[in-house]
């Protein structure tokens, strides 16, 4: 498994179809295993998709009128579709190549690819990627809801996708989390709460002198040493502490300012 996609194609569509689409599929991050996967006439299609699957995990398989006229039997066709079927999972992704009435004439031949989605090619390997690259990720358990989550307007309900910093119905801008301001006030709210219980560390425990605040304290020791700091780390601690937590509980709202 050191690939992402094995790209199965006969020889006559290395050029125009596998080559080009392993390029674009590189440019998005995926990797591809290609030159040793022609299929030759004569060859088993299932032995080169399991082949293709020790080594990916997955497998585009380009369906053309050249890749057809190779001497496999259609009833390997079906096994390796069952075989996918029982796994529950998509790893084989059939790529039609051809004009419309060669298309016509695959699906006519193997009516199993009807029940299948399959990737047609328009001579365009940005879309076809796309397409893949989707696949790729929905198997893989990438939530596709974080792809293109949406959200509405909090103004006019239009929609919008995460990520977007403008509403196009009201034109309001949309923040993400809190604003610089709330920000702002909540360091301010955990700076008096520092300051707070500092005050009151320090009262509560003798320092270096044994009188505090006029009245006699008994001195243990290292108690009065360590007041100091003890005090500054517990008060910092609580006030970093609910800045923290005001932050990650309006870490996922999504507001529209106007
Ligand atoms: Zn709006």
């Amino acid at each position: 498994m050191n690939k992402d996609i094995f790209i199965c194609h006969a020889s006559e569509d290395k050029a125009s179809v596998a080559r080009p689409l392993a390029a674009c599929l590189s440019e998005r991050g995926l990797s591809y295993w290609i030159d040793e996967a022609e299929i030759s006439a004569g060859e088993s299609i299932t032995q080169k998709v399991n082949e293709g699957l020790k080594v990916s995990k997955f497998v585009v398989v380009i369906f053309s009128r050249a890749f057809m006229s190779k001497h496999w039997a259609k009833r390997e066709l079906w096994s390796v579709l069952n075989q996918e079927a029982k796994s529950g999972k998509i790893i084989i992704i059939p790529l039609l190549v051809g004009s419309q009435t060669e298309v016509a004439g695959i699906i006519d031949e193997f009516p199993l690819l009807n029940d299948k989605s399959f990737l047609l090619w328009d001579g365009d390997a940005n879309s076809v990627s796309n397409a893949i690259q989707n696949a790729v990720l929905k198997v893989q358990g990438a939530s596709p809801t974080c792809v293109t989550e949406m959200h509405s307007c909090g103004h006019c309900a239009t929609p919008f996708m995460h990520g977007v910093h403008v509403c196009l119905g009201c034109q309001g801008s949309i923040k993400y989390g809190l604003t610089q301001r709330e920000r702002m006030n909540i360091r301010k709210i955990s700076a008096a709460i520092i300051g707070m219980l500092s005050f009151i560390t320090m009262v509560h425990f003798p320092s270096y002198s044994e009188s505090w605040l006029g009245l006699e304290v008994p001195m243990m020791w290292g108690m009065g040493f360590w007041s100091i700091p003890l005090a500054a780390i517990l008060a910092l601690g609580a006030g970093l502490y609910f800045e923290a937590r005001a932050v990650a509980r309006k870490a996922l709202l999504v507001r529209t300012f106007r």
